[in-house]
């Protein structure tokens, strides 16, 4: 008898995860498939940080300038391969489109409450026994900055964040050191976001896993190759082994997930955004609270048993080589920090980036049983949780928690 599930998720990142987790509560029986047991995704070495502070998208007034002004400069954080792929331009002239204020007004209090609720969900997955060691903090967030630059960046965000409610605190050099002592960076003051909180995404992975294990989640380490489609449904889902018959299925395979999809005839406007990060073991955190250093964007997270630092985004496609001259400025300040930084190797892994900075979380049209759960760029950990739920709720075809509309698969 061939294998048949409820649902099957393609992809086992922190999405496909979630997406399983609220999946199996709501009594599905969920295979997820995965060709690297997420070994590969960026859901585990990236910053952990759960992030209500990120309300404006990427996709803002003046990045082009800066990714413009920064193209020469091998150390900078953010870098645009120039390339010719259609798929790229498409995403690119995307991306301008929605480089405007109207966009970061529009996508403010949808940014806002997506992580808010998220946050609190991580919240609620925390409380199940299982997950009480993935250092889940409710510490907040400092941007701190150095330069008049990046004073006038944060002031700027501070204003935003406060008129949407979100709770900030403005602080010198002095207040920033009274609240985190142990900082060494070169600072002159920073804003504090009291609502943004962190994780250590490897071990909140490794609980969801086993969590998920326990309560009858398959797991499938393979390859989806292929889908058989009948008229307007899929049937299954296939690997190089096995044809797995399911009545919904759910691609959620990051920033892989355009080529699945592109399988069910659907155009998802992703990108691979590279970033890196370093990881320093060490006994105790000298840091509490998760650090953004505005004027060389990079972020210090201090997690159970080591401290983080990541950084640098570059649209550069999947090329997963790590350019040690980027990752500097992050090492840099790992060495301010730990020593041993020398035998610590960079990670890289790819951000899935949509072109305006919000996810992309529905149906394919034509299909009515295939969704896509991807797209969520910088902010994928933060909004892993609430996409789950969303998925769920749209496979029970039950409310969803927050309008749906905005991050429909053809909005473009
Ligand atoms: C340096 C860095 C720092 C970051 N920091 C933060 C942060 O602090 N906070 C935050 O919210 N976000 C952060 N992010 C972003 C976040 O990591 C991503 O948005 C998120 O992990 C994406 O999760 P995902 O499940 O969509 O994709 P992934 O984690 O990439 O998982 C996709 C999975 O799909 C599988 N797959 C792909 N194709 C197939 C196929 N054909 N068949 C089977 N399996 C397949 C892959 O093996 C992989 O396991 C950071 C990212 C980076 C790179």
């Amino acid at each position: 008898m061939s294998e048949s599930y409820d649902v099957v998720v393609v992809g086992g990142g922190v999405v496909g995860m979630s997406t399983a987790y609220y999946l199996n509560q709501a009594g599905a029986r969920v295979l997820i498939v995965d060709r690297a047991r997420y070994t590969e995704a960026a859901s585990t070495g990236n910053a952990g940080m759960i992030v209500p502070s990120h309300i404006v998208p990427l996709s803002a007034p003046g990045v082009i300038a800066k990714g413009l002004k920064w193209l020469m400069n091998p150390e900078s954080p953010l870098y645009i391969k120039p390339s010719a792929k259609p798929a790229f331009m498409k995403w690119l002239w995307l991306f301008q489109k929605h480089c405007t204020i109207e966009h970061v007004n529009y996508s403010i209090p949808i940014l806002r409450d997506l992580s808010l609720l998220s946050r609190d969900l991580f919240s609620e997955i925390c409380r199940t026994p299982g997950f009480e060691q993935v250092g889940l903090a409710h510490d907040g967030l400092l941007m701190i900055h150095r330069t008049a630059y990046a004073e006038k960046d944060n002031l700027e965000l501070a204003d935003l964040a406060e008129g949407t409610g979100l709770e900030i605190q403005r602080l010198d050099r002095e207040a920033t050191l009274q609240l985190e002592p142990h900082l060494r960076s070169e600072l002159t003051g920073s804003v504090y976001f009291k609502q943004d909180s962190s994780i250590h995404p490897e071990l909140f992975m490794k609980a969801m896993e086993a969590h998920l294990v326990a309560s009858g989640v398959v797991f499938e380490d393979a390859e989806v190759k292929s889908f058989t489609v009948g008229s307007s449904q899929v049937q299954s889902v296939n690997t190089a082994t096995k044809k797995v018959k399911t009545n919904h299925v759910v691609l959620a395979a990051g920033t892989w997930t355009p080529a699945l999809a592109s399988k069910l005839g659907a155009s998802i406007a992703v990108q691979p955004a590279k970033g890196y990060s370093i990881t320093v073991p060490v006994e105790k955190p000298s840091l509490r609270i998760p650090c953004i250093l505005t004027d060389d964007k990079v972020t210090m997270t201090p997690m159970p048993g080591c401290i983080r630092f990541g950084g640098t985004l570059a649209l550069s496609g999947l090329d997963d080589s790590v350019d040690e001259r980027r990752a500097s400025p992050i090492r840099r300040q790992a060495e301010v920090y730990c020593d041993g930084v020398d035998a610590v190797k960079t990670w890289a892994g790819f951000r899935p980036a949509s072109p305006d900075g919000l996810p992309f979380i529905g149906s394919i049209p034509k299909l009515s049983n295939a969704l896509v759960a991807t797209g969520h760029g910088m902010m994928g950990v933060t909004l892993g949780p609430v996409t789950g739920k969303l998925v769920s709720q749209l496979i029970a075809s039950d409310a969803t928690e927050v309008p749906i509309d905005p991050f429909k698969i053809d909005r473009h």
